[in-house]
């Protein structure tokens, strides 16, 4: 698979480099400019391990062997997706059985692997990560490297505007994890990153890779799971399928317009996304104006700027997803908190993100639909404010147990490059 740089498309890279270098010249994101045909009912009759190996393997192309992409895959995703009913027509794909108990475990635990081989490709004896997280990222890139050797992880969020057991989930492993605290707001976190991405002696020096959700590998992993979904619908409602994504940097519905590309049955997706509604507001005016990150309850979508959307861009650009394809909708605090206490009505007990979903898909599914919303994370994730809108306790799963009362071992920084940059060639030992 042949990948090009969306901003200066003279770069082309392979699946295997785009995973080691994460962001293109420019900070131009990787994308393939084809795509493959796929056997979709053929694939929907398979377990979701067979068919994820099939559908990654024809994405990456003859640079890896079928049976390399299996193994990685068997490594990765090694605990379900299952589709929970809420009603007649409405279900819940639950993204959050993994070890951090968000959808992000699929693409952290690919990209470990996926930079493995990168590695032994290239002969690179050391990596290090440098990754932003508006929560659950920094968890599932954390775990999915840790103790792995050749690789240091470090790992940049914003002080203070993350759940509490959100942030023990990674702050605390120490080892090749090393976590900064960031008196900012995300974004701030993610333009960080990027300045060390344009830093190019640093970048070669420390072998500099982003964990972000911009990295190809994530996205690629992140499309098999909308395939799990629609396998799991009733054969004769397969063709009505809506999808709502609760949306931050865009990665998520990004990967489920690919699987709309590369042929499965979804009439529509849906953009959800919290007060940080640069997406919505474009998609209805058409003018790009992020406004200023405003912090809400679905905390990892307090995105103003969302990385991904050059890709959306690009599929809309190439012909391949239509304006009729795609919603847009936002979705204010009251609603959300609304829409978790209709949940729990129905006996669905969940958290800030997946309830916006919920919402936006409620506003737009119609009567024949079928109507899914992605359930991004565990709702023991966001224990506070869950019990304090549904006034009822919830209980803690063993994984958040276990490291809520550690200690974390974050390190607190101002927003500020020179800093970052010492604190980068510190681990350079
Ligand atoms: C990261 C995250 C999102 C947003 O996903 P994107 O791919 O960045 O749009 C939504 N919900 C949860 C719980 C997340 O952690």
């Amino acid at each position: 698979m042949q990948l090009s740089n969306i901003k200066v498309p003279s770069q082309q890279v392979s699946f295997l480099q785009a995973v080691r270098i994460g962001l293109g010249e420019q900070q131009g994101l990787f994308f393939p400019t084809q795509w493959p045909q796929l056997d979709v009912p053929r694939l929907l009759d398979m377990s979701f391990v067979e068919r994820s190996s099939h559908i990654l393997a024809s994405l990456i192309g003859d640079e890896l062997t079928a049976a390399e992409v299996q193994q990685m895959v068997e490594a990765a995703f090694a605990f379900p997706a299952p589709l929970a009913p809420v009603t007649d027509d409405v279900a819940c794909l639950e993204l959050f059985h993994g070890p951090t108990l968000a959808f992000k475990d699929f693409g952290g635990r690919f990209m470990a692997q996926a930079l493995v081989k990168a590695q032994q490709a290239e002969n690179v004896r050391k990596t290090t990560i440098v990754t932003a997280t508006s929560g659950d990222t920094g968890a599932a890139v954390a775990h999915a490297f840790y103790q792995q050797p050749g690789v240091e992880v470090v790992i940049l969020f914003p002080e203070g505007k993350i759940s509490p057991l959100q942030e023990k989930l990674f702050t605390t492993l120490g080892k090749n994890i090393h976590t900064l605290a960031v008196n900012a707001d995300f974004d701030a976190c993610q333009a960080l990153v990027k300045e060390v991405f344009n830093d190019k002696a640093l970048v070669q020096q420390l072998n500099i890779n982003s964990a972000n959700s911009i990295n190809i590998s994530r996205l690629f992993a992140q499309i098999c799971y909308y395939f799990e979904a629609v396998a799991q619908v009733p054969a004769n409602q397969r063709e009505q399928v809506v999808i709502s994504v609760p949306s931050g940097n865009f990665g998520n519905l990004t990967a489920g317009l690919i699987a709309k590309v590369l042929g499965l049955p979804i009439k529509r997706l849906i953009a959800a996304t919290n007060a940080n509604d640069t997406v919505p507001r474009y998609w209805k005016d058409g003018l790009w104006a992020p406004n200023k990150t405003v912090a809400t309850l679905s905390n990892a979508m307090d995105v103003s700027a969302p990385n991904n959307w050059p890709r959306v861009e690009a599929l809309l650009a190439q012909g391949l997803v239509g304006r009729d394809e795609l919603e847009a909708v936002m979705v204010d605090e009251e609603d959300t908190q609304l829409s978790m206490r209709q949940l729990a009505s129905l006996g669905y007990v969940s958290e800030p993100h997946a309830a916006v979903a919920y919402k936006a898909l409620k506003r737009s599914l119609q009567p024949g639909e079928y109507g899914i919303f992605l359930g991004t994370a565990h709702p023991a994730k966001f224990k506070e404010q869950v019990e304090n809108i549904l006034g009822s306790p919830i209980a803690l799963p063993a994984e958040l147990a276990a490291v809520a009362s550690e200690a974390s071992l974050a390190v607190s920084m101002n927003a500020d490059y020179v800093q970052l940059r010492q604190a980068l060639l510190a681990l350079d030992k």
